[in-house]
């Protein structure tokens, strides 16, 4: 398959300013049910899609904030969206914010991360997939 064959999914924060364009199909999503993603987020549960990292075409870049050594979260610097996470760690790949995308429809998640410090009823979403007490 040449990368023109490749499906393109287009995403963005809430006023506009951060577009993002990708290609291909993603490697993994997860349910993120931590402390830190509920602060990012601002609600009880955080869905990621994860997609090689050269995959993902900006044409402005987010701004980072390094929420635990080598791990950064991207978000809008005018409107705030948190729109994605990456590390250090594991710079080949990054997760976006599964409601970023224009169309989320076509991705699922795979796993719950954190299932220890879920809150009550967001651990019963998507109850067929793979539940990890803490990052996996
Ligand atoms: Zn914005
Ligand atoms: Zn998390």
């Amino acid at each position: 398959m040449s990368p023109t064959d490749s499906p393109l999914h287009f995403g963005g924060c809430l006023c506009g300013a951060v577009r993002f364009c990708v290609s291909g199909e993603p490697t993994g999503g997860n349910h993120c049910h931590c402390g830190m993603c509920r602060k990012d987020s601002g609600s009880g549960v955080s869905t990621f899609v994860t997609f090689p990292a050269n995959a993902v075409t900006w044409d402005r870049n987010p701004t980072d904030y390094e929420s635990s050594p080598g791990k950064y979260r991207g978000f809008c610097p005018k409107c705030g969206s948190s729109l994605t996470w990456r590390s250090v760690e594991n710079a080949d790949t990054i997760d976006l914010r599964l409601g970023s995308f224009d169309d989320p429809t076509p991705f699922k998640a795979q796993k719950h991360l954190w299932i220890s410090t879920a809150l009550s009823g967001f651990s019963k979403i998507d109850p067929d997939i793979d539940h990890f007490d803490q990052g996996s």
